[in-house]
């Protein structure tokens, strides 16, 4: 099959596009370069099935040949970034989605959308289920990712129901491992940089408020699954086994032997306290459970950093 991937010199994009090449399908992979890489899409163009289109996904394109599926992955992603970008962002979600099904129904394509568990915004039902609408403030800084993500969904089910476009929603959590960008602003690799520099651990708040972190690989593979599965509406694909944000930069301070200390800094606006994924539905319909713990994953991505921090290439980003 040769498929379509937005955002894939991203992070999850350049894993996914990965997948997909190692598994003998043709990837196009289309990116704006505004916070994917170069160096992933080098990864991506050593295989002979990839092919790489410089765009941004919000203005029209088209696309020469056939296309069995489409994965759409581009976003700013990180709150630094889509506080940066806000428009950006929100035009990627609505008119780079619109745009992404536009295709779709044109090359009677598969679409998946990469969603996110900020549609639940900072929820009140805990764990998350699919069937909980969440809980936005539209008019918050993170609005400008949460809105566009949720009108993502919106639009891609009414091309789903409208259009009889063949659609799939994937419900992202927090997600780490190799290729994030050491100044991607996230907590993983913040606190991984930051231990490995000897820096101050930038704890937001009292560090009480919780995640749930999925190592890339399980992340990938749930997703992967998810494009084959025969099922339209949103699935939460994430690991169940939830952290209190201190209890991270302890494990972080722990696996890199650091002796950085832990410094506060003022808890974001609208910072979801809790989330974690009730994955029911993927253990059902996907028949996918993570298999990496946080442990196994710190250990996986701590030298990826280790090698940039060596060079001098890698800076922490705090809000
Ligand atoms: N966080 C933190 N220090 C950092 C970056 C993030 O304490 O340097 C906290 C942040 O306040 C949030 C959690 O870690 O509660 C996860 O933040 P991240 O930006 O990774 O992703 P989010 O889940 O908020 O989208």
């Amino acid at each position: 099959m040769r498929v379509l991937v937005t955002g894939a010199a991203g992070f999850l994009g350049s894993h996914l596009a990965e997948r997909f090449l190692k598994e003998g399908h043709e990837v196009v992979g289309l990116d704006n370069f505004v916070t994917g890489s170069r160096e992933n899409a080098e990864i991506l163009a050593g295989y002979p099935g990839f092919e790489l289109v410089e765009h941004d996904i919000s203005k029209p394109i088209v696309i020469e040949g056939e296309l069995g599926g489409i994965l759409h992955f581009a976003s700013p992603a990180s709150p630094v970034d889509y506080l940066e970008l806000p428009i950006q962002t929100l035009k990627v979600g609505s008119l780079g989605t619109h745009n992404a099904l536009g295709i779709a129904l044109a090359k009677k394509a598969r679409l998946l959308l990469a969603s996110t568990s900020e549609v639940y915004g900072d929820p009140a039902v805990h764990p998350q289920v699919e069937t909980y609408w969440g809980n936005v403030n539209p008019i918050g800084l993170r609005g400008v990712y949460d809105e566009a993500k949720r009108f993502a969904e919106a639009m891609t089910m009414a091309y789903h129901r409208y259009h009889g476009v063949d659609t799939r929603i994937v419900r992202i959590f927090n997600t780490y491992g190799p290729r994030m960008r050491p100044a991607d602003g996230r907590v993983v690799s913040n606190f991984i940089v930051q231990a490995l520099l000897g820096e101050p651990i930038s704890v937001y708040g009292d560090g009480s408020q919780t995640r749930s972190f999925t190592y890339v690989d399980d992340e990938v593979d749930g997703i992967y699954r998810l494009f084959h599965a025969s099922y339209a509406d949103p699935v939460n694909v994430g690991n169940p086994t939830e952290f209190t944000i201190r209890e991270l930069a302890d494990a972080v301070l722990a696996q890199t032997a650091s002796r950085s200390e832990i410094r506060h800094l003022p808890l974001p606006a609208d910072d979801p306290k809790v989330r974690r994924p009730d994955i029911t539905l993927a253990r059902s319909v996907l028949g996918w459970e993570p298999k990496v713990s946080l442990e196994e994953g710190l250990g996986l991505t701590i030298p990826y950093f280790r090698t940039l921090v060596d060079r001098g290439e890698a800076r922490a980003r705090t809000l």
